[in-house]
């Protein structure tokens, strides 16, 4: 017997559970809707707590999506601090970890991921941290005024900003990525080459093209950390920024179709009847990328996602053909994306990065497919119109500092 029962019940309330519930009433959706989540915390924004949380130059309630009574307001049913740990698809359920079932009408998946975890010895050990949920930076924290020596592993963004972070509190960073350079996965050589230049020119020792042997321990706490070139780093506290495992073993055992993440169609509905899925979790075929598919990780990406998956609820729906855009605050330097630099061959350089403001284009065909702003938000503004508009101005105007990006669109 169900315990209780949702017209819409949103599953995840993090940036694309929130943005499903508010974009239901928004929209004008009458039906009963519940936004369960397995943080006991009201919804609150993800990228500080490895930026201004992480540095405690925000406090956590300034980080809430929406004030408590946002949701009353709403008549949005709040079901936090509760996991959902399977779907019954034909019966319109899911079960939770503490033995309720909850039926639904319409199930919006919005899970996220959890981080990947090293796969070497003593990945267990205390004083091992990934940056994900506000539990994972308050337990950080914690531990931080005791810890001087801090090794990050990853050289992403979040491994990126996490380091910055650590060097201005005056912590000791070294910083192991297992490829040629940082940011590979995201960007090209010059923005790599550039923040690399940054964060060893702010102490941060970096150790590229180098694999984690083991994490070695004393009394159960991580103690140092073994490199596969035969280093060894002393660490009090170690962060890990490898990436995520997408959050989806329930709607995949419920017979879901997915690789990587879970298959979504352009209106996010996934393969099981009446379920949607968005954000980190959902594979979708990408405009931007040619038509691949791919996971997204954005606040952009998981909004856009969820007003589509409401809209579509609402009998108002629309395919999903936002521009892809992230941004990342490391030091002073704003860096802001617009497109999907995947499959560039062709990188054009605007500005001079000497200047600590400048400008990568991505071309493909000639085709402007993304644009990396350092410190630029005149040309991130006017670039995403170039993408949007997918042409190929010349190269010499392009590169023009003193031309704006917006002569350019027409
Ligand atoms: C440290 C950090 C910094 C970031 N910085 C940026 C940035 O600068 N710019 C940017 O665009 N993006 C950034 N991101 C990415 C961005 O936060 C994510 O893309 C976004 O949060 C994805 O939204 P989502 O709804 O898919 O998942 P989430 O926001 O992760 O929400 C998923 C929620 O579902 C919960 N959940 C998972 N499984 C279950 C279950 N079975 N039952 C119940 N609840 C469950 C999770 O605990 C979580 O609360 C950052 C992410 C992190 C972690």
């Amino acid at each position: 017997v169900s315990a209780e029962r949702f017209d819409v019940l949103i599953v995840g309330a993090g940036h694309g559970g929130a943005q499903a519930a508010s974009a239901l009433r928004q929209h004008g959706y009458a039906g009963t809707v519940a936004l369960l989540g397995d943080e006991p915390h009201l919804p609150y924004e993800r990228p500080p707590l490895s930026k201004e949380y992480l540095s405690r130059e925000k406090e956590f309630e300034r980080l809430l999506l929406r004030p408590e009574r946002f949701w009353q307001d709403k008549a949005i049913a709040l079901q936090l601090g509760r996991r959902v740990t399977r779907v019954d698809a034909s019966a319109h359920e899911v079960v939770t970890a503490d033995g309720l079932r909850i039926a639904y009408g319409s199930l919006i998946w919005a899970a996220g991921g959890s981080p990947r975890r090293l796969g070497c010895a003593g990945a267990d050990l205390a004083g091992v941290h990934g940056i994900r949920t506000r539990a994972d930076v308050d337990a950080m924290l914690d531990e931080l005024t005791h810890a001087q020596r801090v090794v990050v592993i990853g050289g992403g963004y979040i491994g990126l900003e996490a380091a910055a972070v650590l060097r201005k509190l005056g912590r000791q960073v070294d910083l192991v990525e297992l490829g040629e350079r940082v940011l590979a996965r995201v960007a090209g050589p010059e923005i790599s080459r550039f923040y690399e230049a940054e964060h060893r020119a702010q102490g941060v020792r970096l150790h590229l093209g180098t694999a984690i042997e083991a994490l070695e321990g004393s009394n159960g706490r991580v103690s140092a950390v073994r490199l596969s070139n035969g280093a060894r780093l002393p660490a009090d506290l170690v962060v890990v920024g490898i990436g995520i495992q997408p959050a989806v073993a329930p709607l995949l055992e419920a017979g879901a179709q997915g690789v990587d993440g879970v298959s979504v169609d352009a209106r996010c509905r996934t393969t099981l009847a009446g379920v949607f899925a968005i954000g980190d979790c959902a594979n979708h075929v990408s405009a931007y990328a040619d038509g691949r598919r791919l996971r997204v990780e954005s606040v952009q990406n998981a909004n856009d996602q969820a007003t589509t998956a409401a809209l579509e609820l609402c009998g108002k729906g629309s395919d999903y053909d936002a521009l892809p855009w992230f941004w990342s605050n490391q030091y002073d330097l704003r860096l802001q994306t617009a497109g999907l630099s995947l499959g560039y061959d062709e990188t054009l350089l605007r500005g001079d990065p000497a200047r600590r403001a400048f400008t990568v284009i991505y071309l493909k065909q000639r085709r402007v497919i993304a644009l990396d702003c350092v410190n630029s938000p005149a040309d991130y503004v006017q670039g995403r119109k170039l993408v949007q508009a997918r042409i190929a101005p010349s190269r010499e105007l392009l590169c023009d500092p003193a031309v704006p990006l917006k002569t350019l669109v027409a």
